[in-house]
């Protein structure tokens, strides 16, 4: 007998016929002697229905109230889920995030998870009962109620798993695991059996959705180990966990592209001390969230910056460095470009291979891409291209790191 945590999602319990469905799967870990507990969403569509029913009143609700009111979704979906469960011969009973002990600090509608007290919810477990537990919330020492973040069940889960050590934690979701990359972009992208959390962060970080960051670098930090898989079927899904020595054997794990992505050039720079902090320094005021940063002095002495940023960005840039530009003097001058796509590769096995920057740009080469900007970390590397040719930019990189099935 095991003790399960499972997690679904909005789209999982999205209408009574899939909370049915929960239930019945949910019924099936019962009948093989394992006791669950389930954190789930709310219902797929409610939050941001609550979040548009707020802003008709006001166009900024208190944060406050807006965590009473977004909690609320949560609080139908497990009460339902619980009462279908009893409807097919399952004991079960729900737990709002203060009944299941999640406290939080930080502030309104980003709280933190600070402790869990699952002194209830091993009660329950201790009565044999299956236990529904509210995502998304928490509670202050105080008593105030938190919500975590969009997406924020996952945290939960993650955190519930933790505290009343489950053998198992699954996230159940509508994508049935972690691809090599986008299968609708690379067709013979396969699912990947493992992943460590470092890598599952990096490619969260340039493009890939499967769940909130912020519970995967909690996973990480409390070692808790976990699975993605499908709430729809009953593949094998992927494991996400600490990563060990077999795993840097492969040298990119996985492949993600972002669109819509604009470079801004500013070149004639006086190359004095002070110049990069001030020109980012514009563009931070003005909340441009930059991504890749190039820069070098060319031959006159005169240093050049290359950003990218997302396209709906452009204009909030381009306005922001206009007064920069005039305080930086007659040579300075700006150039945009919009149209860019990033591709970045992913994998621990970086550290103790070479050569891999090297094949991946050839690669590209011989099928004719060009490379406009490239950045590295320890485990990932990335570079621009033209957007429409980003997607045949993964699917040769993607072969020839052999990641096709
Ligand atoms: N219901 C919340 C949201 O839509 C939390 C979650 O789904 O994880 O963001
Ligand atoms: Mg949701």
């Amino acid at each position: 007998m095991a003790l399960i945590v499972q997690k679904y999602g909005g789209t999982s319990v999205g209408s009574i016929d899939r909370i049915r469905n929960v239930a019945k799967r949910i019924k099936l870990e019962r009948e093989k002697g394992h006791q669950v507990i389930a954190v789930i969403s709310a219902m797929g569509g409610v939050t941001d229905k609550l979040i548009n029913l707020a802003k008709e009143l006001s166009e900024e609700p208190r944060e406050r109230e807006m965590d009473v009111l977004l909690s609320s979704g949560e609080q139908q979906s497990i009460a339902l889920l619980s009462i279908a469960l009893n409807e097919i011969g399952i004991q079960a009973v729900s737990a709002t995030g203060r009944q299941a002990g999640i406290i939080t600090s930080g502030s309104h509608t980003r709280g933190r998870i600070e402790s869990i007290e699952p002194r209830l919810l091993k009660r329950f477990l201790a009565d044999d009962l299956t236990v529904i537990v509210a995502g998304f919330q928490g509670i202050t020492e105080d008593g105030m109620i938190h919500t975590l973040g969009r997406g924020g069940s996952d945290l939960s889960a993650i955190a519930v798993a933790s505290s009343v050590k489950a053998d198992l934690c699954q996230i159940l979701t509508d994508v049935d695991g972690v691809y090599t990359a986008d299968p609708r972009v690379v067709k013979k992208a396969r699912k990947l059996p493992e992943i460590s959390y470092d890598e599952l962060l990096e490619l969260a970080s340039v493009g890939t959705k499967v769940m909130q960051s912020r519970s995967v670098e909690f996973a990480k930090k409390y070692g808790v180990k976990f699975e993605v898989k499908s709430s729809l079927n009953n593949n094998p899904g992927t494991i996400v966990t600490e990563e060990h020595a077999a795993m840097e054997s492969v040298v990119i794990r996985g492949v993600s592209i972002e669109r819509s992505q604009a470079r801004v050039t500013i070149t004639g720079i006086p190359d004095h001390p002070g110049m990069s902090g001030q020109i980012l320094g514009a563009l931070a005021d003005a909340e441009v969230n930059i991504d890749m940063i190039v820069s070098n002095i060319a031959s006159d002495q005169l240093a050049r910056h290359s950003f990218t940023m997302h396209t709906s960005d452009l204009g909030r840039a381009q306005s922001a460095l206009k007064p920069v530009l005039a305080e930086l003097g007659g040579d300075a001058s700006i150039e945009t470009e919009a149209g860019i796509g990033k591709l970045s590769c992913v994998g621990i096995g970086m550290r103790s291979h070479s050569g891999v920057a090297a094949k991946m740009f050839s690669a590209l080469g011989k099928a004719g891409i060009n490379i406009g900007m490239i950045s590295t970390s320890e485990i990932k590397i990335s570079v621009t291209v033209e957007e429409d040719q980003i997607e045949e930019a993964a699917r040769v990189v993607h072969t020839a790191f052999d990641l096709d099935s």
